[in-house]
């Protein structure tokens, strides 16, 4: 029962029982005065220690609910601090540039990418005009625009000093907290670097498939002309269109391995294998092409090697391609020799020539997809797709191996691959 409840039964009771002595001593002279007093002795009592009850109930009642909100808005300021710090995360590891202007167009934010950009520091940034932070002529023709216009302004614009292509976008906003624009810089840099890699790759390939087309066409033709009529030349010239049709397969085999590989479609069979059974192969299939050009083709492989774990056709394939490229860049009666020793967990496997080398700047390029070191030299004499290393590359990371080169231009390269012991 409510405490308020059995203080009022009580006082019921009280004023009942007085009622009753009222009553039966109406002929008692000052009885009922004394009744009256006893009444309020017990009424007043029970009322002030309800109330007090009552009050710290109350009391405790409204500390609960201070207590929860606070607790509350303690949460509530906790889940905008995180949002905040969230938010601010997001900007700083943006790999666009962003910088929010205030409505003079001063700097109100600018997050690391964009700092970089202008190779300004952050705290620097802040409070400057974005023009004079931003010293390129079309950023600052498009802020123009767009401050006047109050218009979304956005285009792609080229910053020479770091070699990059940017699009900038300049977008006005519903004012708030003092900034009234967004400013977003998309780096395209690496999209405009792969249309140039796919341009290359179109030319390249046309241009590598037009030749021996051109020179199929030729034999035919010369064929057609009356040379079928004499047998000797007619089966030179069939032969040469052999040729063509081989290195033509070659192309469209090899792009459609690198195709395959670069989409993880190929599966790599793993088996333990001996070093000197990756080597020995291919090496084998080189000897008639290196003797054909004088070219003294050697095997050095360290004694005790430990057995690795290697998918030998791919493994196959690499080594294959460096001899290749090896015999195809060394002149006549140069060396290439193959080494294979054991270093730490590794086995290191190693190509060298006596060839014509790589020019510095390109060396660090020539494991790109298409790239052809030094076209110039190549254009004619020396036909390759610009794919051979790019397929080298992968079948070598698919066994958690490295792949590298070094090389001195006009004296020769040395091509290295390794792969782990245990993978
Ligand atoms: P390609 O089919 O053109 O040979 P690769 O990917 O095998 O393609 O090689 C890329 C480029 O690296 C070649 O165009 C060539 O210029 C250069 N290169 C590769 N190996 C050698 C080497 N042993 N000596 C000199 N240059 C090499």
């Amino acid at each position: 029962m409510a405490l308020t409840q059995v203080a009022i039964l009580i006082i019921v009771v009280a004023a009942v029982a007085s009622w009753l002595n009222l009553e039966s001593c109406q002929q008692t002279p000052g009885c009922a005065r004394s009744v009256i007093l006893w009444v309020l002795g017990i009424s007043i009592p029970v009322v002030v220690l309800v109330a007090w009850l009552w009050g710290r109930w109350y009391a405790n009642k409204t500390l609960v609910i201070t207590n929860q909100l606070e607790r509350d808005y303690n949460r509530q300021v906790g889940l905008v601090e995180f949002q905040r710090q969230r938010n601010q995360i997001v900007m700083q590891y943006l790999a666009d540039g962003v910088l929010l202007l205030n409505k003079k167009g001063e700097i109100r934010l600018i997050n690391r990418a964009a700092s970089e950009i202008f190779d300004i520091p952050q705290a620097k940034a802040i409070g400057q005009p974005f023009s004079s932070v931003a010293w390129n002529h079309a950023l600052i023709d498009l802020w123009q625009a767009c401050r006047q216009q109050e218009e979304e302004q956005r285009a792609t614009v080229e910053l020479d000093r770091q070699n990059k292509f940017l699009e900038a976008i300049f977008k006005p906003i519903q004012p708030q907290e003092g900034v009234s624009y967004l400013v977003v810089l998309q780096d395209l840099t690496r999209i405009r670097r792969l249309e140039s890699i796919r341009r290359d790759f179109i030319s390249n390939v046309s241009h590598e498939l037009l030749t021996p087309i051109a020179s199929v066409r030729a034999v035919v033709e010369t064929l057609e002309d009356g040379a079928l009529d004499n047998r000797e030349v007619a089966l030179k010239f069939l032969g040469r269109a052999a040729d063509e049709v081989d290195s033509m397969t070659q192309l469209v085999n090899e792009l459609l391995t690198l195709t395959r590989i670069e989409s993880g479609v190929t599966e790599f069979k793993f088996s333990p294998t001996a070093v000197s059974e990756l080597i020995l192969r291919p090496v084998e299939r080189f000897g008639e092409q290196a003797s054909r050009k004088e070219i003294e083709l050697s095997v050095e492989v360290a004694p005790d090697l430990p057995m690795i774990p290697a998918d030998c056709d791919q493994i196959w394939q690499v080594v294959r391609n460096f001899l290749h490229n090896a015999i195809k860049h060394t002149p006549r009666s140069g060396q290439v020799k193959i080494s294979a020793s054991k270093k730490k967990k590794e086995i290191i496997f190693a190509i060298e020539d006596t060839g014509v080398g790589i020019h510095p700047e390109d060396l660090p390029r020539i494991f790109e997809r298409f790239y052809k070191a030094d076209r110039s030299r190549n254009r004619g004499a020396v036909s390759g797709t610009g794919l051979g290393l790019a397929i080298a590359k992968h079948i070598v990371l698919a066994h958690n191996g490295r792949i590298w080169a070094e090389s001195s231009l006009g004296k020769g390269s040395t091509f290295y691959f390794s792969l782990p012991i245990n993978n």
